[in-house]
């Protein structure tokens, strides 16, 4: 029978990962992790005036999300908590609130059809200006706040000190990285999820794809007087090119003119995303698994937390977490990210080793005798590998589903949020699942069309297919 080595639940992550910390100088002020944290957090959440103010960086934003990503906390007992600020009969009130959660919901299932495409444009970017003009390599300057623009050099700092951006800032960076300085997503993607709490493909990915254009019909841009209504003055004030040389000190037509040579894309150009393959997603509530003697406990990254329905299932039995070490090398996953996971993890019964997952997992099912290791579904590829591993070396591998945010008839329309949307939200509000509509709600651009569409496209300040936030 295998030996395990001692856990290392206890060790602290500097000195597990000592060449991560040498390289990560500025983990200062992340986020503590854990569930106790995130109930202190989810005790302050105020999702009414939410509905008014999240745009502001000041706002009311619940600051939730490294917490939501990790699991810690499931959306569909975040979205009960929102409920309870709101009486039963006006739920609208916290509307705005179960609406962006959505977002999170939208992605992960977006994630879980598309797999690693999330890394490749699904369309081509509507800009005139071809992939390969793009920049693959991230600019030095903006990692190190070097820029000279206040706001941009002040964002690069928070992100590497806190791990934390307000949604309007990640949008505003990730505009200025793609658009001003002509930089593919995908680089500016990996420099957030190194650095993020929260960063995961599914989120980061899908968002960096929407202010690229590879994801919507026009590119995200922002000027000015946007960032002051929503800042106020703080960056300007201290700006050395606040009356001279700011490149955001425009309307959005100039910027629109300046930036891009069309809003249309290059010629030859192409996505990967099969113009129908998000658009009638077969959907089922996942039914929980019986528990089976046995068993031991996987626990991974994406549900770090004691109510994870795996260790609910089985709480007598031997639970295990691996650190991953491929995909933290990978993904150059910052020492405040590793120190925040290490927070939830300490607060888990579970024995931590460290390498190749499947190995490991295998390894701590043998040396308790389990032929069954049951464990939280996850969207990502890698999962879908590792537990494809464990089933190739014999092992039943049981998933046990956390609540559904968001209930609905079969098939989901998942090409734009706003139809998916538009079936979820009954349940998400406690209804009944609505029934699709008849028609699709929106006509999406097939990224394999060679000709350009002769319809007019619509000016940079209206409406955007689907919205991020206000005010943009
Ligand atoms: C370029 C870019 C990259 C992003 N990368 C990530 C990421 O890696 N991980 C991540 O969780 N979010 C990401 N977001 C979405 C959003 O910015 C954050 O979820 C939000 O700012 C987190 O702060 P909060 O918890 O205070 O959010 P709140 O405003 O309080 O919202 C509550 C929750 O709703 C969800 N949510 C809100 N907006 C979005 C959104 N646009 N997309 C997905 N979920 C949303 C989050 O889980 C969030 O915690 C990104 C946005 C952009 C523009």
């Amino acid at each position: 029978m295998p030996t395990l080595p001692p856990s290392l639940r206890d060790v602290p992550p500097a000195e597990l990962f000592p060449e991560v910390f040498a390289r990560d100088p500025h983990h200062v002020g992340w986020t503590r992790g854990g569930r106790a944290r995130a109930l202190e957090l989810l005790a302050q959440l105020d999702p009414v005036t939410y509905g008014r103010d999240r745009s502001r960086l000041d706002g009311h934003v619940s600051r939730l999300s490294a917490f939501l990503r990790h699991g810690v906390l499931s959306l569909a007992e975040v979205r009960d908590a929102a409920l309870t600020h709101a009486p039963v009969t006006a739920p609208s009130r916290v509307y705005k609130y179960i609406n962006e959660l959505s977002w999170r919901d939208f992605f992960v299932r977006v994630y879980a059809e598309v797999g690693d495409k999330v890394w490749q444009d699904f369309q081509p970017y509507k800009t005139g200006i071809a992939a390969a003009d793009y920049a693959s390599e991230f600019p030095t300057d903006i990692d190190r706040a070097g820029t000279g623009l206040t706001c941009i050099d002040s964002w690069s700092r928070e992100l590497r000190e806190t791990g934390y951006l307000h949604n309007h800032v990640r949008m505003w960076l990730a505009a200025y990285i793609i658009h001003h300085r002509r930089v593919r997503w995908q680089a500016g993607a990996s420099w957030f999820i190194t650095h993020l709490l929260d960063g995961d493909p599914a989120a980061n990915n899908l968002n960096w794809q929407w202010v690229a254009s590879t994801w919507r019909r026009g590119p995200y841009i922002w000027n000015r007087a946007t960032l002051v209504k929503n800042a106020g003055e703080r960056y300007c004030a201290s700006c050395p090119l606040a009356s001279g040389g700011c490149p955001f000190d425009a309307t959005y037509s100039d910027l629109s003119t300046r930036l891009f040579p069309s809003r249309y894309p290059a010629p030859g150009e192409t996505g990967v995303l099969p113009p129908r393959m998000l658009e009638a997603v077969p959907w089922e509530a996942p039914p929980p698994p019986e528990p089976l003697p046995g068993a031991v406990v996987w626990v991974h990254g994406d549900r770090l937390s004691p109510t994870n329905e795996a260790l609910l299932a089985y709480p007598e039995r031997p639970a295990v977490f691996v650190w991953d070490d491929e995909l933290l090398r990978t993904w150059a996953v910052s020492a405040k990210r590793q120190s925040f996971i290490h927070d939830c993890v300490a607060e888990l019964p579970v024995h931590v080793l460290r390498g190749v997952v499947a190995e490991e997992v295998a390894r701590f099912a043998r040396a308790h005798r389990a032929k069954v290791i049951a464990t939280t579904p996850s969207p990502s590829p890698r999962f879908a590998q590792i537990v494809e591993a464990l089933r190739e070396a014999g092992f039943t591998v049981q998933l046990w589903p956390e609540p559904v945010f968001g209930a609905s008839v079969t098939p989901l329309d998942l090409r734009v949020h706003a139809a998916y949307w538009g079936q979820v939200r009954a349940n998400a509000f406690g209804k009944p699942p609505a029934p699709p509509k008849e028609k699709p709600l929106v006509k999406v651009s097939s990224p394999g069309d060679k000709k350009p569409s002769k319809r007019k496209p619509k000016k940079l300040d209206a409406e955007p297919l689907f919205k991020l936030g206000e005010g943009d």
